[in-house]
């Protein structure tokens, strides 16, 4: 059996090989779970130093310890790191020869190596599959990265992980431990089961990303809302995250139009490419990255100082881990959101195609609570928190809806002028053409269709950008939704229907354009 028969301690580890003179949050208690043999999980935001917790074990360790992580394409830096370091280390994959392989096999078996990185699906795969070759070596410690893969309530669930449980297994005696920044209540409890591990012991940090301001804002006019905020970000590096390969070509192209450093990354486009546009974002020499959700998973850059999301996420998971990526540093970081009713609608679609009856349902009730949070009129950091099943004391002062708070002013009369027009005109037109017919416009189509109406031209005293933030913070508030792909209408909620019937007064942050918003003053 092994034993941590080092004479080094944790605490000399740390320093000796990574250069910290102090464990960072519950390291420590994590690291004595681990070294007294005990299955552990650990659940800690990104950013929050979960690699330690096992390089430290595989240091003091005898044998070898097995990382599983779902990230081919990160190996080769994590090993690098390392051996940078002074630590020896090595990962197994397809890319390499079968010389290269047998080398590091013979390598491992000699005890050289302290921790080998490998891809699931590595363990049983192939000629020759390592799980045999496991059970030549000392084995001391298996830890698992993005532990939520194994778990098909998360929200990247990957088959190869399940079988991780029979290696769990083969190997009663040492100890494993699975490590993830994303997990919700059902998913925790999966990761456990479905690993098959011995009454873990838990370490679950605060998720709270103190240093990242959230931001959820109306999609029309994206793109001028963007680019005012980047123009508030010059020289800073940051994420612009898209739903579709095609929107992630065409928002990159955009920005460099306009003389921005921007490329995209998507699955889509040649692996050189690819990795040669990543690398020049992790440089430094490219300062925005336009991505699908493909990008970013493990990658440490410490100075992303803004996420943005041009797609409503589909769930909380998903977009807590990529807005997690700015401000690993600490420093002040931005979320930003861009939200419509219709990308919603467009999400909850694509999740009726799926096959597993069960599977679509738990993941209808997560894009709703992601609706949901893009609606609230709670403070975002709170309700993110209590998805997690964390508390929040009092309200965080860093989200837009904190920085609303007490700037709410009443619009009452210019509400129900809007939202009349759109009633009047059977709620099947958009907020252009509502415009028009609201200030009265002299275009003989709509003097046509519409002059008779009591509501034509009730609103001429306001100008046209006024009534389309008006109609903006009306979606924004759920008084409004869009509904229709190519040309989506004006519909009214539920919620205003009865604020109109109850006559009660309607309060909205006005009078902030992006712009005011983005420059709080705690951060610049
Ligand atoms: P995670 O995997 O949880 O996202 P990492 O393990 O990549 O986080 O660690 C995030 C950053 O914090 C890294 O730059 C890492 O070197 C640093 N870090 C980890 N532990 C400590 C510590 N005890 N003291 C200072 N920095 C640390
Ligand atoms: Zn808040």
């Amino acid at each position: 059996m092994n034993q941590a028969v080092s004479v080094k301690k944790p605490e000399e580890i740390l320093k000796e090989f990574f250069g910290y003179s102090d464990f960072r949050g519950n390291q420590k208690q994590i690291i004595h779970s681990v070294l007294t043999k005990k299955d552990t999980i650990v659940l800690m935001p990104t950013g929050g130093g979960k690699s330690v917790c096992y390089q430290v074990p595989a240091m003091v360790f005898e044998g070898l310890t097995l990382v599983i992580s779902p990230l081919i394409s990160l190996m080769k830096d994590q090993v690098d790191a390392l051996n940078a370091n002074g630590i020896s280390a090595a990962f197994l994959n397809s890319s390499q020869s079968q010389s290269e392989q047998r080398f590091i096999s013979s390598q491992i078996q000699s005890g050289k190596i302290k921790l080998l990185y490998i891809a699931p699906e590595r363990l049983y795969r192939g000629d020759y599959p390592l799980i045999d070759f496991l059970k030549t070596v000392n084995l001391s410690l298996v830890a698992i990265d993005e532990a939520h893969c194994v778990s098909q309530w998360g929200h990247d669930f990957r088959p190869e992980y399940l079988k991780i449980g029979e290696l769990r297994k083969l190997f009663p005696q040492i100890p494993f431990v699975a490590l993830t920044a994303t997990a919700d209540k059902l998913t925790r409890k999966d990761i456990a089961d479905k690993l098959g591990l011995k009454t873990p012991q838990w370490f679950i940090s605060s998720f709270d990303r103190s240093n990242i301001t959230y931001r959820v804002t109306a999609k029309r006019d994206a793109m001028g809302k963007l680019l005012e905020f980047l123009d508030f970000h010059k020289k800073d590096s940051g994420v612009i995250y898209c739903l579709s390969r095609k929107n992630v070509e065409e928002t990159a192209s955009e920005l460099q139009a306009r003389g921005l450093s921007a490329l995209p990354y998507h699955a889509g486009l040649p692996r050189e490419e690819r990795e040669k546009n990543q690398e020049l974002f992790i440089k430094d020499e490219i300062k925005i990255m336009v991505a699908t959700i493909a990008f970013g998973m493990g990658i440490d850059k410490s100075n992303v100082r803004f996420v943005v999301h041009m797609n409503m996420p589909q769930n909380i998971e998903g977009y807590y881990q990529e807005t997690g990526r700015a401000g690993r540093d600490g420093l002040p970081s931005d979320a930003l959101l861009f939200y419509s009713g219709q990308d919603a609608v467009t999400l909850g679609r694509m999740l009726e195609q799926g096959e597993n009856q069960e599977f679509t349902h738990v993941m209808q009730e997560k894009l709703e609570k992601m609706k949901s949070f893009c609606q609230t009129k709670l403070c975002r950091r709170k309700f993110l928190l209590n998805y997690f099943g964390e508390n929040h004391a009092g309200d965080c002062g860093n989200c837009d809806i904190c920085f609303q708070k007490g700037n709410r002013h009443d619009m009452t009369i210019p509400s129900q002028m809007l939202l009349s027009t759109i009633a009047r005109l059977g709620e099947s037109f958009g907020i252009g053409y509502v415009i028009l017919v609201l200030r009265g416009s002299k275009s003989a189509k709509v003097q046509e269709a519409h002059q008779s109406l009591s509501v034509y031209g009730i609103g001429k005293d306001r100008p046209e950008s006024f009534w389309k933030d008006l109609g903006d913070k009306l979606i924004q508030e759920d008084y409004l939704a869009e509904a229709g792909n190519q040309f989506p209408t004006l519909k009214l909620t539920e919620f205003a229907w009865q604020k109109l019937k109850a006559k009660e007064k309607i309060l909205l942050p006005m009078g902030e354009s992006l712009s005011e918003v983005s420059s709080k003053p705690s951060t610049h």
